[in-house]
């Protein structure tokens, strides 16, 4: 309990999914949370993370009320599951506004208002760890990646740090939109061998955000039951395995 007294944290795409369990988890520790999303939600402020304005008039606004942001949680997300062949520019183009544009353009307008000892926190997936099929979302994941790499650069002189987190299988709406056979061919290739929930993923983000994670930035942190770990290497484990199961 109050890790994160004091402290004001944005949030994006806070009005469900993970993002609203982080915007709890983060308030349940005494952090002053301004949970915006392009949705209209109760206790949600409208904010869409594309539009460059958006962003101008919510720092101003907290400029005001606060005079301070000590943390950012680019978590706002769009998923598109058209494969190589068949995805348009536009499509591809929708998706980075909003997974790689939004973190940016958040980075720069609250920045301004972060001192010393501020923390960034994006929200990539396990799709920026390999070469998921959602050609658009994957490539605006890696893209992710690459942003968070720049900023924590950029960004430690001013003593800010910016560490990314790789969600895997969560049951969000997100997921609850996808087909059984991605559900499936998620569980067969996740050694723990079950999806994941948000409060598996807030306090993690809490925790960077705290000053216990003072030390930490440009870290990359997969929450994903292992998924990534292996390198496909599971199926292959997984079909010499002998029939009682013993490692
Ligand atoms: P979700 O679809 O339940 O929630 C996403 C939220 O983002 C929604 O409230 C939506 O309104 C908001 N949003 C979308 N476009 C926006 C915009 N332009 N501006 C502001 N808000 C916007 O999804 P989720 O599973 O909670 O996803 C949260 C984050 O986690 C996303 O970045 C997603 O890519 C990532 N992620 C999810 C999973 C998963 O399995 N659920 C896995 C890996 C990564």
């Amino acid at each position: 309990m109050n890790r994160l007294r004091g402290k004001v944290v944005v949030v994006t795409g806070a009005a469900r999914g993970q993002g609203a369990a982080e915007a709890a988890a983060l308030a349940e520790e005494g952090a002053v949370v301004i949970a915006t999303d392009v949705q209209a939600a109760a206790g949600c402020r409208p904010l869409d993370v594309t539009d460059p304005a958006a962003w101008a008039g919510l720092a101003a606004e907290l400029r005001e009320t606060h005079g301070a942001v000590h943390g950012l949680v680019n978590n706002a997300g769009i998923t598109w599951r058209a494969r190589l062949g068949e995805v348009t520019a536009e499509d591809f183009a929708r998706v980075h506004a909003v997974n790689v544009t939004g973190p940016l353009l958040g980075i720069q307008h609250l920045i301004p208002l972060m001192p010393p000892g501020s923390a960034i926190v994006n929200v990539g997936s396990s799709a920026a760890l390999t070469g998921h099929y959602p050609v658009a979302y994957t490539a605006s994941k890696w893209a992710l990646r690459g942003l968070a790499k720049t900023a924590c650069l950029e960004l430690g002189p001013r003593g800010i740090r910016v560490n990314t987190i790789h969600p895997g299988f969560i049951e969000t709406e997100m997921t609850a939109s996808a087909p059984l056979a991605f559900r499936e061919a998620n569980l067969s290739e996740t050694p723990l061998g079950r999806t994941g929930t948000v409060d598996e993923i807030s306090p993690l983000v809490v925790f960077l955000l705290s000053d216990d994670a003072s030390f930490i930035t440009g870290a990359e942190i997969p929450v994903d039951g292992g998924y990534t770990a292996h390198g496909g290497a599971k199926s292959i484990s997984d079909a010499l395995r002998g029939p009682d199961s013993t490692p």
